[in-house]
């Protein structure tokens, strides 16, 4: 069962503040570095970038959602937005009406949030390719901007929008991690302002399922590998060669005229390099996402549920694109460790098959069935524990429910035959009461199969079982209380019964 933050144990709890604690400072501590040494972009892009999609893989959708630092700093304009809330919710008291409706996004925003953020992480590439990726300053003063960024654009619309519109993360994070890889407490605002239809906060394998065929989803997913691609091989298309980054001198290139708008690509040095990058990085994203098309246009033939044809190309662009990443952010990095890029060669084929192999089995009937048994789950009475298997958990709920069908059925049948065999006697209402009992039919259900009987033997027993109530209040007040009963109204309607009766 999917819990929120605030439900989940107090163990889990902790631990996720703690997380949050220490990915807030690593991040503060990152932008001081930053400005005080040349060490900021080294410990930032060779040492905590090229882990962030293992880490999340590794600690899940959620978990991440709620260490992330940004989201974090980000939770501060919905703090702003609600200021007076929080002492009046200690206090115990409603929040204050402010008269205005919810701050939403814009719908096309919120559609096409998937390709806004790709967008948003192609951009950051760029400059990191021209500007920032070996000047402390200018990548401290960036780092102050996304966090600026954050804050403003919760503030402005509500919610998660930076984590859901906008972070140039929030992509790769649901392209590594959709529709779900572990179950985690949920990550779902404390007081939500329903800032995305299908919110993945809240069930991120159902939200995955509502827009899995959504074209924004498509255009993002199919797109990034190629981005990957695109952001190491511009360190070619520069210079010709691989030596600059694989000797990591990119990251002690600070920010100058010339790394902005010099020679773009080697064989066309009058390009300047922030178009040239630009263009890279765009080439190559139309690509990948063309390729990725004509694949899915492809699978047509083997794979003929739309629905799952899209699933399984999506699967495979995420498998390509973590892949891709780390045969080039790993190398650079980790060249200084022995045996390290040979650990992480041999970890990373077997890490991303696994998540594929696991994604490739999802569906989404496989969900709703697991959603329903899960459901079910508390109804489950026996003394040995429920299968883990949600088929079987739904089976045996459907046999309980086919069992009580038929214990109706043979209840409606000795009532139609009592009803036959007239007059009604008072040890025939006995019978059926304890009739009843054995097959743990409760009245209300008595109720409904009388009231669903044929007009004439439903009034035998409306007045028999009257008569017989009355006879029991009579003998349960004495024995002259009962003097007065009436004769069984049952015996005076039998001329009404005509046999057979259906
Ligand atoms: S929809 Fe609600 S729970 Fe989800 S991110 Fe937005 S505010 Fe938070």
């Amino acid at each position: 069962m999917l819990r929120s933050e605030k439900d989940a144990p107090a163990a889990v709890r902790r631990r996720i503040r703690g997380m949050r604690a220490v990915a807030l400072v690593a991040y503060l501590g990152v932008i001081g570095l930053c400005f005080a040494s040349s060490w900021g972009p080294r410990v930032l892009w060779a040492a905590l970038v090229p882990v962030l999609p293992l880490w999340i893989i590794a600690v899940g959708f959620h978990t991440w959602r709620q260490t992330c630092p940004l989201a974090a700093l980000g939770a501060l304009g919905v703090a702003i937005a609600s200021r007076g809330d929080p002492a009046r919710r200690a206090l115990g008291r409603p929040p204050r009406p402010t008269g205005r409706p919810p701050r939403r996004p814009p719908a096309w925003f919120e559609r096409w949030s998937f390709v806004v953020s790709l967008g948003v992480l192609s951009a950051m590439l760029v400059l990191r390719l021209v500007a920032i990726n070996g000047d402390g300053t200018w990548l401290g003063v960036t780092l102050i901007g996304l966090a600026l960024a954050a804050v403003a654009t919760n503030l402005a619309l509500g919610g998660k929008s930076w984590c859901n519109f906008v972070c140039p993360v929030g992509v790769v994070e649901r392209i590594f991690t959709d529709p779900r890889l572990r179950e985690t407490a949920s990550s779902q605002c404390a007081a939500c302002t329903a800032c995305k239809k299908h919110c993945p906060d809240i069930d991120q394998e159902g939200a995955y399922w509502k827009d899995v065929r959504h074209p924004a989803r498509r255009a993002a997913f199919y797109a990034y590998p190629g981005v990957v691609v695109a952001f190491y091989a511009y360190y070619w298309l520069r210079e010709g060669r691989w030596q600059g980054f694989l000797d990591g001198t990119w990251l002690r290139t600070g920010a100058s005229a010339r790394l902005l708008l010099g020679p773009g690509f080697f064989f066309a040095p009058r390009v300047p390099a922030v178009v040239a990058a630009s263009v890279t990085i765009g080439a190559l994203a139309l690509a990948s996402y063309t390729l990725f098309d004509v694949a899915e246009a492809a699978a047509a033939r083997w794979v003929p549920d739309a629905e799952h044809r899209r699933h399984v190309v999506l699967t495979l662009a995420a498998f390509a694109a973590f892949n891709l990443y780390y045969a080039f952010a790993g190398p650079p990095a980790l060249r200084r460790v022995p045996g390290a890029a040979q650990a992480l060669a041999f970890a990373v084929p077997v890490i991303s098959t696994w998540v594929a192999a696991r994604r490739w089995r999802q569906t989404s009937e496989g969900f709703a069935q697991a959603r329903g048994a899960r459901r079910l789950l508390p109804l489950w009475t026996l003394d040995t524990p429920p299968p883990r298997d949600p088929a079987a958990v739904l089976a045996f709920f459907k046999g309980q429910e086919i069992a009580r069908g038929a214990q109706l059925g043979a209840y409606r049948e000795a009532l139609q035959r009592v009803a036959l065999e007239w007059p009604i006697r008072s040890r025939d209402i006995r019978l059926l009461e304890r009739l009843r009992a054995d097959l743990a039919i409760g009245e209300p259900d008595h109720r409904r199969l009388v009231a669903a009987l044929p007009d004439p033997q439903r009034r035998l027993y409306e007045a028999k079982e009257a008569a017989y109530a009355e006879k029991r209040r009579a003998q349960a007040a004495g024995p002259h209380a009962a003097v007065g009963a009436r004769p069984e109204p049952a015996a005076r309607t039998m001329t009404h019964v005509r046999r057979p009766l259906n």
